[in-house]
């Protein structure tokens, strides 16, 4: 099947400058222009963890298992060049699915620019799992980092937050144009995207600057599937709670020197909103106001991956 499969692909993946030979040889030959860095990431998402595949076009979970790589991407600032994409699909219809996948993944690909340059399809009696490495370029300015923010800087995120799991999860856009446009037009001290929880994240970002952060939490972007959400379920979680530690957001977090800040705000250079959300502050964790009351500690919420021992 591999073969044959590998014959089909080969006629849809993008040959570009950097990855010019396509998906013949033993391996993918890069030819990397004298880069200011080389950013690589990978990715794997497991049908029944990231995404049920019974429940929804399989091309939404090959899109999606490109898009959170380009995501990271994104967060460092690299431009996008290439990926490799590996797939242990199930035997039965195991065909079928690897070009629903694709077909979800190349429109994405073509998109940004990006060359499937290899990878590999396995089949096996397990769930579908769909691992992605990602590789890309910094530009002069070098890669944006978690680590850089300072006190005072303002927080800054793109978009909206929270109820991604009623669909947004696996149909967002990577903000991998809006990073870049950012990165080279204003000064950013850090940034990363926003994966597995707005707060969560948040603190990983201040603690990385040897930072804490204060959230104005009557500034926080709620969207209307965190509402939805709220309403839906009888958990008790308010629509704020989900915007602040629901995952797979896939939105930019940025701290940013206040006068830029205020440009960047002013400025709205994005398709997507940019919202001040709260500042890096000298005190370590996490802390929340609202408008003017006073600061009250704040315990990140969002998703890991749990390891038993
Ligand atoms: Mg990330």
């Amino acid at each position: 099947m591999e073969s044959e499969f590998l014959a089909w692909l080969q006629h849809r993946v993008l040959r570009t400058p950097i990855a010019p030979l396509g998906l013949q040889d033993d391996a993918a030959l890069l030819r990397l222009r004298e880069p200011d860095g080389t950013v690589v990431t990978t990715d794997m998402l497991m049908d029944g963890t990231d995404f049920r595949l019974g429940e929804i076009d399989p091309r939404r979970a090959g899109r999606k298992a490109l898009a959170v790589n380009l995501s990271d991407l994104a967060a460092m600032a690299a431009k996008p060049l290439a990926a490799l994409v590996s797939l242990a699909l199930p035997r039965a219809g195991g065909r079928a699915l690897a070009e629903s996948l694709y077909e979800g993944m190349l429109p994405l690909a073509a998109e940004l620019d990006v060359a499937i340059v290899g990878g590999d399809t396995n089949s096996w009696d397990g769930p579908l799992v769909i691992s992605v490495t990602a590789i890309g370029e910094v530009g002069a300015r070098g890669p944006l980092l978690r680590s850089g923010g300072q006190i005072g800087d303002w927080i800054l995120v793109t978009g909206e937050f929270g109820g991604s799991i009623l669909g947004r999860h696996l149909d967002f856009a990577p903000r991998v144009r809006e990073s870049l446009r950012l990165h080279e037009a204003y000064e950013l001290h850090a940034g990363m995207d926003i994966s597995d929880g707005l707060t969560l994240d948040l603190s990983r970002m201040a603690r990385a600057s040897n930072c804490g952060a204060v959230l104005d939490l009557s500034q926080i972007p709620v969207s209307a599937a965190a509402v939805r959400l709220a309403e839906r379920s009888r958990d008790g979680l308010t629509h704020l709670d989900h915007a602040l530690g629901d995952g797979e957001d896939f939105e930019l977090l940025l701290a940013v020197p206040p006068a830029e800040a205020r440009r960047i705000l002013r400025d709205q250079p994005l398709v997507v909103p940019i919202t001040a959300i709260g500042q890096l502050v000298a005190e370590a964790g996490l802390w929340q106001t609202a408008g003017e009351t006073s600061r009250l500690p704040l315990s990140p919420q969002g998703y890991e991956h749990r390891l038993d021992s």
